[in-house]
């Protein structure tokens, strides 16, 4: 019986790293291959709702890799997008 039970939580152990691994591979993914859109040529896109400039991100990866991290901290699905006004990235709502 203490094998047939090891046995399942080897079983239980290795599904768990697959688990872990595919969230890892899915994050790096979309991190590394998500192509942001051109967000809409609107004074939103580039400013806050307070009036003050969104932070700009250089890279698509680096606003990916933000989203990604917002989503784990903040538990809020923020979606990047090229700014027309200043051809950054920046994190927002899909209007
Ligand atoms: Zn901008």
């Amino acid at each position: 019986m203490t094998l047939k039970k090891e046995k399942l939580l080897k079983w239980l152990k290795y599904g768990a790293y697959v688990l872990a691994g595919g969230a890892v591979l899915c994050t790096a993914g979309y991190v590394f291959l998500n192509n942001p859109g051109m967000g809409k040529l609107q004074l939103r896109s580039h400013f806050r709702k307070d009036g003050l400039e969104k932070v700009g991100y250089d890279s698509a990866i680096a606003a990916n890799w933000q989203a990604v991290i917002d989503f784990v901290t903040h538990w809020t699905r923020n979606h990047p997008y090229k700014c027309p006004i200043c051809d950054k990235f920046h994190l927002g709502h899909r209007h």
